[in-house]
C-alpha cells in the first residue's frame, strides 16, 4: 500500500487481489474495490467524504497511468495499473470457477442486459444471480432483490462517487454479499 496526499492506492496487482479476496471470502469478510486515479486523489483533498470513502475501502485500486508513474518515480511498489474494468474481468473469472453468483446493478437496461450476454459467452458457467438497471428509484426494494438473489459478488455501474455511496449504504444489508465493485463504465465496455 502506498499513499498519496493522503490517499491510499493498493500495491497489489490483479492476480494479489483475487489472493486476497478468496482469503477474505473464506472468513466471511467483506470487501470493498475502488478505483483510484490521479482526478480523484486530487478531488479528494477537497471533499472528505470521498477520501473517507477511498480510504475506508478494502482495495484502492490504480486505476490509470498517473499513479502508477508516481509510484515508479518515488521507486515505489506499485508495479502496475490495476484498472477497473479488467479488475471486473478477473473477478468474473473467479466467481465462475469458484461457483459464486454475480449480481450486475447500473447502466441502462439495454446496457447492462447485453454486457450479461457477452459475459456469459466467454463464462458459460458463471452464475448470474440478477441485475438491475442503474435507473431504479426504489432502493429498499432494489437490495432486497440483491439480499435474497443469493449474490456473493456485487458490481456497481453509476458512476463516481454514486456507486461508492450506494455501496457503504447498503453494505451492512447485504451480508451474504462478499465483494463489491463500483465499476463506473464497465458495462458499457461489456456490452461493446
Ligand atoms: N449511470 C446509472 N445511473 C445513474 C447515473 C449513471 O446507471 O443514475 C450509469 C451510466 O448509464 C453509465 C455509468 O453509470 O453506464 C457511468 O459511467 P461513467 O463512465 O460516467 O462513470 P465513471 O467511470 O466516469 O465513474
Amino acid at each position: 500500500m502506498e499513499t498519496y496526499l493522503n490517499i491510499k492506492v493498493s500495491s497489489y496487482t490483479y492476480e494479489g487481489i483475487i489472493e486476497q479476496l478468496d482469503k477474505r471470502i473464506a472468513t466471511g469478510e467483506q470487501s470493498t474495490i475502488i478505483a483510484v486515479n490521479p482526478e480523484k486523489i486530487i478531488a479528494a483533498q477537497k471533499n472528505d467524504e470521498l477520501k473517507t470513502l477511498i480510504n475506508e475501502s478494502t482495495f484502492q485500486i490504480p486505476d490509470g497511468v498517473g499513479v502508477l508513474l508516481a509510484s515508479k518515480l518515488k521507486n515505489g511498489t506499485i508495479r502496475s495499473r490495476v484498472t477497473g474494468v479488467d479488475m471486473m474481468a478477473r473477478l468474473l473469472d473467479f466467481a465462475a470457477e469458484k461457483g459464486l453468483p454475480v449480481y450486475f446493478y447500473g447502466a441502462k437496461e439495454e446496457v447492462v442486459t447485453k454486457a450479461i450476454s457477452s459475459i456469459k459467452k466467454d463464462r458459460p458457467n458463471l452464475q448470474v444471480a440478477g441485475y438491475d438497471n442503474g435507473y431504479v428509484h426504489d432502493e429498499e426494494k432494489l437490495v432486497e432483490r440483491i439480499h435474497t438473489s443469493g449474490a456473493r459478488i456485487l458490481f456497481v455501474a453509476l458512476g463516481s462517487p454514486k456507486q461508492e455511496l450506494f455501496i457503504k449504504r447498503n453494505l451492512a444489508n447485504l451480508p451474504n454479499v462478499k465483494v463489491f465493485q463500483g465499476v463506473g463504465g464497465s458495462f458499457d465496455v461489456f456490452s461493446g
